[in-house]
């Protein structure tokens, strides 16, 4: 992401940050005080840490890195250490927001647990859209029951979840259900290709394949029934 302070900016704002600590802790943090006005002083450091961190966000770390007696290595102007996971991250309010690099398995081994194969299992609400990326490596699943494992292959699975419709993309399937709260499921769907179907029964649904001159697929579209204003279908 583009830094958005410049490096003598940021390293000002942090001065003043860390002179702000240095005077709190030589002052103010003494075991003397009574406890209420020690709790007060102790949250203003906190507070002041908590800036630390997001001003140590917008850091390239342009100075490099410099070696502490522990071997750490500590960023030069935000004091960083190398490698270590940052908290929290810092989103432009205003053009597009990245969050991550896009991940894909790494190994061709089957892991014994999901979470020793797991790469990334990530979510976001973003603006009301409920995103999911979940990826991971080949692993062995007891979903069947013990004794009947099987081995889950290595996928890139991502759903989106938006007024009532969710959607997966893995690598080999695109998925999409309409999800209907209220009404209980009682047994499996059924499935099938459009040409196992009558004409009479594809009426039943609002679908319009896409595709080009030579017959190739190009998506489809899904005609959502009319709402009126009460919820009821028109
Ligand atoms: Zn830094």
């Amino acid at each position: 992401m583009k830094s958005i302070q410049t490096k003598e900016g940021l390293k000002r704002e942090l001065r003043r940050v860390y002179k702000a600590m240095d005077f709190v802790s030589e002052n103010f943090l003494k075991e003397d005080r009574k406890r209420v006005a020690q709790q007060v002083y102790f949250d203003v450091y906190q507070a002041l840490g908590l800036a630390w961190e997001f001003l140590g966000l917008q850091c390239g770390h342009w100075d490099g890195y410099k070696r502490k007696r522990d071997r750490k290595r500590v960023c030069r102007i935000c004091g960083k250490i190398k490698g270590v996971k940052d908290q929290y991250y810092l989103l432009p309010a205003a053009g597009v927001k990245k969050l991550g690099k896009r991940s894909v398995p790494t190994s061709k081994k089957t892991f014994a647990t999901k979470s020793k194969a797991q790469i990334v299992h990530d979510q976001v609400v973003f603006h009301g859209a409920f995103l999911d990326v979940d990826v991971h490596n080949s692993y062995k699943s007891t979903l069947f029951g013990k004794g009947r494992e099987i081995s889950v292959a290595a996928d890139r699975y991502v759903t989106l979840r938006e007024s009532g419709v969710k959607c997966s993309v893995d690598e080999h399937v695109v998925d999409i259900k309409i999800e209907r709260p209220g009404s209980k499921i009682r047994k499996p769907p059924y499935g099938g290709f459009p040409w196992e179907l009558s004409k009479e029964k594809l009426k039943h649904f609002p679908v319009i394949f896409r595709f080009d001159d030579n017959y190739r697929f190009l998506g489809l579209t899904i005609i959502r029934p009319v709402k009126n204003k009460s919820g009821g279908k028109v």
